[in-house]
């Protein structure tokens, strides 16, 4: 470049690639354009998910880095991270469904997720099926020669429900129909692929990042010509990862499988602490041995059950409301997976205009709140949450 002007050189500056040593973390590749010698070489990076980086939407150093450990961590054949929870949602169901096709989905859904769904059934022509996620026999029979999914998530939101994936996905074995499974409430604690599954979701945006400052989702391939099919609709719809988030959630993965220890311990002890408390009608957490899928939830997630859990206080609506504004230390907040303790009572935020009948069809109580545990000593969290219970009796 020597030689140019100084206009010229500036727009050239030199690009280093180490040699004779190799950072020791992920760098960041923040620059969305590969270039090439050869045009044989550029035509080639076109193919699939593996080849050359050549331009960020199709695949990138860092964002790649983040799809290796997630590939290694849920065993999978190969991951895509995508911009959002939901955008790993869009590009699975946009990139393997079309029009006369059947899905069938558990009822208990992430809102998102349901509302997609109905999307698709209203205005492109798939066709769902919902069933409890509690008896496998449902599947068999939903069962079509056209269904394409099977969809379920491995612990619902705000019950706890746990679905029993080996029985689930024995039922669609052989039926052509690919098992998507979003296990964004229990990474690494439950391995879908182990159980059958052949897609695995996550929104990173919870315990995968887990600091709160990512918008993130994943998806986890159990078969690689699954993942060049998805890849190819994920290119069209553009939903991929930004290379700045992925180097955020790489950090935040280092720490993951221990924050999300720590935090399944913490939630079992408040578990344990609520039912024993007299203005607590009921807990939901799976790791309880009163919990309807205990059982599923020994064999699933024996390692803990997450850390989130749900309470129904006696006091009903307004108790649950009052307990919401009543703690301090715990943010009153939705999501889950973040370091410090968020608590959401659905009845008054996200499901205010459903009445008693239709929030007890969602298996929502009008007293019901969810705790999703952070990492603050669990002694501290007890004692905000027992002052917050007198308030609220
Ligand atoms: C939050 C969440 C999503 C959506 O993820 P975003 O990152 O917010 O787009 C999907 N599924 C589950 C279970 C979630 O909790």
């Amino acid at each position: 470049m020597t030689g140019h002007d100084p206009q010229t050189r500036a727009v050239h500056p030199p690009v280093i690639t180490p040699a004779g040593s190799r950072p020791l973390g992920v760098p960041i590749y923040q620059g969305h354009l590969f270039s090439f010698d050869a045009a044989d070489d550029l035509a080639a990076a076109f193919r699939g998910p593996d080849e050359a980086f050549f331009y960020a939407r199709m695949g990138n150093p860092t964002v790649r880095s983040l799809e290796r450990l997630l590939t290694e961590l849920e065993g999978g054949a190969g991951a895509l991270a995508t911009a959002s929870g939901m955008g790993a949602v869009n590009t699975v169901l946009m990139g393997l469904l079309q029009s006369g096709d059947h899905v069938i989905a558990q009822t208990a859904l992430y809102g998102g997720t349901y509302a997609l769904l109905q999307d698709l059934a209203a205005r492109w022509g798939v066709d769902v099926t919902f069933v409890s996620g509690d008896d496998p026999a449902e599947v068999r029979e939903a069962l079509r020669p056209t269904t394409r999914l099977l969809y379920l998530e491995t612990v619902a939101n705000p019950t706890t429900h746990v679905t029993d994936l080996p029985a689930f996905t024995e039922a669609v074995r052989g039926a052509g129909v690919l098992t998507v499974v979003d296990n964004t409430f229990v990474p690494l604690l439950c391995k879908p692929i182990e159980h059958g599954a052949d897609i695995v979701i996550h929104s990173m945006t919870k315990y995968i990042a887990g600091h709160g400052d990512v918008i993130g989702g994943a998806i986890v391939f159990a078969d690689s010509s699954v993942h060049q099919r998805v890849w190819e609709h994920a290119t069209e719809l553009g939903a991929t990862a930004d290379p700045f988030a992925a180097w955020l959630t790489v950090r935040g993965f280092a720490t993951m499988p221990m924050r999300v220890a720590r935090q399944s311990a913490s939630a079992l002890d408040i578990a344990g602490r609520l039912a024993a408390h007299p203005s607590v009608a009921r807990v939901h957490y799976p790791g309880l041995p009163g919990h309807p899928q205990h059982e599923v939830a020994e064999r699933l997630l024996p390692d803990g059950a997450g850390g989130v859990l749900a309470f129904e206080l006696t006091g009903g609506r307004e108790a649950g409301r009052t307990f919401s504004e009543a703690v301090d230390l715990i943010s009153l907040g939705p999501s889950l997976g973040a370091i410090a303790t968020l608590v959401m009572h659905p009845a008054s935020t996200s499901h205010r205009q459903m009445d008693a009948a239709s929030l007890a069809a969602a298996g929502i109580g009008e007293g019901t709140v969810r705790l999703a545990v952070g990492l603050e000593h669990p002694d501290d969290l007890w004692q905000d949450i027992d002052q917050a219970l007198r308030k609220a009796t």
